[in-house]
C-alpha cells in the first residue's frame, strides 16, 4: 500500500510523494519546484529515491534537477520525450513496469496533451499527469482528440474505485463547464454543488476516483472521438 501526500505548490499544482511503508521506499511525482517537496519528506522522515515524471512541461520538471541534486534520486519519464525531461535516468513506455519498494506500476502511454505524455497505474493508484482531471481532461497541445479519446479509454478500464490522482486543481471551473454539457446529469449536479462547498472551505478535490470521472466527466463520457474534440474546442473557449 503506497501512502500518498499532496504538496500544493504554484499556483494550482499538485505534486504527489509517495511512500511504500514496508521497504521506507518514497518517489515524487511531477515535482513543479523542489523545495516544498524536499521540505514535506524530511518532515516525514522520508528520503526520496525516485521522480517519476509523466511529461515534459515545466511545472511537472521544475524540481528535478535540484532535487537529483539534493537526494540522489533517479529520475523516471517518457522515452517519447527523453530529451527534455531533467537529469532522466531510465526512459519508460507502455509495457514498462516501475516500483515503489513493494508497490508495482504499470507504464500507459497516454499521447494527447503533449505528444510523449505517459501515466503510472499502481494497485488502485493512477498518476495522470495532465491527461484526467477531476470534470475535465488536459488541454490537447501536441496532440488529437482521437488521441485523448483512446487515452481515456485505458483509463476507464481500470478499476472503478482506482484513486485518481491529478497534477491540478482545475475542478471548480471544469465543473461549470461540465454543467453546461449535461445539466441534467444528477450525479453531476450534486458533484458540482459538493466542489462549490469544499473550494469554498478551502478543501483540495483531488484525488478522485476512475468511477466518479466515468460518471460525471464529460470528457470520459464522450461517445466518440469527434464529440470529445467538440467539448474540448467548447471548454478551451468556455469563460
Ligand atoms: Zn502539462
Ligand atoms: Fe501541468
Amino acid at each position: 500500500m503506497l501512502e500518498i501526500v499532496r504538496i500544493p505548490v504554484l499556483s494550482d499544482n499538485y505534486v504527489w510523494l509517495a511512500h511504500d511503508d514496508a521497504s521506507g521506499e518514497t518517489a515524487v511525482i511531477d515535482p513543479a519546484v523542489a523545495e516544498p517537496v524536499l521540505a514535506a519528506a524530511a518532515a516525514r522522515g522520508w528520503k526520496i529515491g525516485q521522480i517519476l515524471n509523466t511529461h515534459w512541461h515545466p511545472d511537472h520538471v521544475g524540481g528535478n534537477a535540484e532535487i537529483v541534486a539534493a537526494t540522489g534520486a533517479k529520475v523516471t519519464g517518457p522515452a517519447a520525450e527523453a530529451a527534455r525531461i531533467p537529469g532522466l535516468s531510465r526512459a519508460v513506455a507502455e509495457g514498462d513496469s516501475v516500483a515503489i519498494g513493494g508497490a508495482t506500476g504499470r507504464v500507459l502511454d497516454v499521447p494527447a496533451h503533449t505528444a510523449g505524455h505517459i501515466a503510472y497505474a499502481f494497485d488502485g493508484v493512477l498518476f495522470c499527469g495532465d491527461t484526467l482531471f477531476a470534470l475535465g481532461c488536459g488541454r490537447l497541445f501536441e496532440g488529437t482528440a482521437e488521441q485523448m479519446f483512446t487515452a481515456l479509454g485505458k483509463f476507464a478500464a481500470l478499476p472503478d474505485a482506482t484513486q485518481v490522482y491529478c497534477a491540478h486543481e482545475y475542478t471548480q471551473s471544469n465543473a461549470r463547464f461540465a454543467v453546461t454539457v449535461e445539466p441534467e446529469n444528477a450525479a453531476l449536479l450534486a458533484r458540482a454543488a459538493a466542489i462549490d462547498a469544499a473550494r469554498a472551505r478551502g478543501e483540495a478535490t483531488v484525488p478522485t476516483t476512475i468511477g466518479l470521472e466515468k460518471a460525471t466527466n464529460p470528457f470520459m463520457r464522450a461517445r466518440d472521438a469527434a464529440e470529445l474534440g467538440q467539448r474540448r474546442a467548447a471548454k478551451d473557449s468556455f469563460r
